[in-house]
């Protein structure tokens, strides 16, 4: 299984910790710098995208105050094989489902592949932050 490499940061101050991504939030060590719990999560992937397109859908109903499924479909950039990806990204809230695919669009075949727990996924960051504003 390849993991996709990403910077842990204090959500606070920003201090870049030495901390694995996948850790369960209760295990986390208190930032050494301010004492905050909070993460921030930078997944270099991200970064290296410049021309290619990405579509994100969001479904959202009347009167909720958070988004409920949230997809994401488009190219990616796979760094560990250099090449372009298409990825598909499925968070959905409703079912406590987290499905992220990327596939080598020459061959079709299934680069990697990731599906668990919403609820268990604490690896990219992109699950939480942001949402809870719109
Ligand atoms: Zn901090």
């Amino acid at each position: 299984m390849e993991e996709v490499k990403a910077v842990v940061k204090c959500g606070n101050c920003q201090t870049v910790l030495k901390e694995r991504t996948d850790i369960a939030p209760a295990d986390r060590n208190p930032c050494p710098n301010c004492g905050s719990m909070a993460r921030a999560f930078e997944v270099s992937l991200h970064a290296s995208i410049t021309f290619k397109g990405k579509l994100t859908a969001k479904g959202k109903r009347a009167g909720a105050k958070k988004h409920f499924v949230i997809q994401v479909m488009g190219d990616d950039f796979f760094r560990k094989m250099k090449k372009w990806t298409k990825l598909s990204r499925v968070i959905d809230r409703e079912h406590d489902s987290y499905r992220e695919i990327f596939t080598d669009p020459d061959t079709g075949q299934t680069i990697h592949k990731c599906v668990e727990p919403l609820s268990q996924h604490t690896g990219h960051g992109s699950a939480k932050a942001k949402e809870n504003k719109s």
